[in-house]
């Protein structure tokens, strides 16, 4: 016990966790005085986030819990729109080289034909691919775990997946891998702190954004973003001040901030429409997992935070006792740790993120709205059941599943140690 400096009000203090002021919001929010200081272009990023993140709020507690099919919004579309035409920049410089190359076939013609095409290749779209040493289900590993995600998916009117990568992040996602096949990655970290219905909930969301259609469009335009990051990359100014480099660094000028305008209204676009895209698929979590279960996850997502931590003093700790050479019985138990740690997180930490949260508004992390606004959202709508069950059988097959992976990963991060 300790009293507020602002207030003198008794104060408890946990070693683990932020001291902060439940009166008067003393040291609520340590970290958002960095956040502050932006200036400039960013703070007006971060307004328009905070307005129509606002705007998005009120508009959808409005709406009754119905299961909304598309997120597509105008923003959306735009967004799409300006991909597409940067895509079309690339296919237009290919048809050029290519044409070049054949009517200058064997003369001088071919030179600008070939850089025309070399240029092109450079900016080709490109499909997402596996990470490398990413652990790896395949659906003959985790039939169950399958199974799950099947139901799951069909719940939300989806396909399932056909590959499932298990990664340290405190997170999930989907994505398209290549063309036609798509990929769930889960965060261990996550997953091992959540209840089984928590889970099915988790599930629901990431499944809602392949209903919304959001891992399509996100691969069309964060292609055409790459692409832009080439550009401008080609158009950056020379170090030297040689006097062909001062010309092209005039030349460039102009590019260099065309290029730099569309990245950002790209940015602000699809920040927008991700907002909504996230509260649509937790709407697809509460109709899968329950809205009971979907609140709990918004909860885990709150102390993101500790968790990391919790990882990083466990993996800290573990290397430490292995001395230079990391055992498999180092990592014994790494989860089971976290978990520990997790489920001791005092109610008043949960309170200062959402008071945390409610402060820094919208202008955190502008492509997801505040967790904190997602639970209330979740919890201002009529509660729908679960329609997505797992019995306890079922639950403990799956952890059955996932032991292998389980255990290899926990090496992986004590081995390599766990990284803010
Ligand atoms: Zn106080
Ligand atoms: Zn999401």
């Amino acid at each position: 016990m300790s009293s507020c400096p602002r207030c003198g009000v008794e104060i408890r203090a946990d070693r683990r966790f932020t001291t902060w002021c439940a009166a008067c919001d003393w040291n609520v929010d340590p970290q958002q005085s960095d956040a502050e200081k932006k200036r400039g272009l960013e703070r007006v990023r971060r307004r328009l986030a905070r307005r129509y993140g606002e705007r998005l709020f009120a508009e959808l507690s409005g709406v009754d819990g119905r299961r909304p099919r598309s997120g597509r919004t105008a923003s959306g579309l735009l967004a799409y729109t300006i991909a597409l035409a940067v895509h079309g920049v690339t296919v237009a410089l290919a048809a050029g080289g290519v044409w070049f190359v054949v009517n200058g076939w064997g003369g001088i013609g071919m030179v600008p034909g070939l850089l025309l095409t070399a240029l092109a290749w450079s900016l080709r779209p490109r499909l997402n691919r596996l990470p490398r040493n990413a652990h790896v289900l395949l659906r003959n590993d985790a039939p169950e775990l399958y199974a799950l995600i099947d139901e799951v998916a069909r719940a939300v009117g989806a396909r399932g997946v056909d590959v499932v990568i298990v990664d340290d992040e405190p997170n999930a996602s989907v994505t398209q891998l290549g063309v036609r096949r798509r990929l769930l990655t889960l965060g261990l970290p996550l997953w091992e702190v959540l209840t089984p219905q928590e889970r099915i909930a988790l599930l629901g969301h990431e499944f809602g954004h392949f209903t919304l259609g959001d891992t399509r469009h996100g691969m069309v335009v964060g292609s055409a973003y790459n692409s832009l990051v080439t550009w401008h990359y080609y158009v950056e100014p020379a170090e030297d001040s040689q006097v062909v480099e001062v010309i092209a660094n005039v030349l460039y000028f102009l590019p260099r901030w065309l290029i730099a305008g569309v990245v950002m209204l790209l940015d602000l676009l699809t920040s927008q429409a991700s907002q909504r895209s996230e509260y649509l698929a937790d709407s697809a979590a509460a109709h899968t997992g329950s809205t009971q279960a979907a609140v709990g996850l918004m909860d885990r997502l709150l102390v993101t935070n500790s968790v990391v931590t919790a990882l990083h003093r466990e993996t800290n700790s573990r290397r430490m006792r292995g001395g230079v050479r990391v055992s498999a019985q180092d990592a014994d138990g790494l989860w089971e740790a976290l978990a520990a740690h997790m489920a001791s997180i005092p109610e008043s930490e949960y309170e200062r993120q959402r008071r945390a949260g409610a402060l820094r508004g919208h202008s955190v992390d502008a492509s997801h709205p505040p967790t904190h606004l997602r639970r209330r959202l979740l919890l201002a709508r009529t509660p729908v059941p679960a329609s997505v069950t797992a019995d306890a059988d079922r639950a403990d097959r799956i952890v059955a599943e996932l032991a292998d992976v389980r255990t290899a990963l926990a090496r992986d991060v004590v081995r390599d140690g766990y990284g803010y």
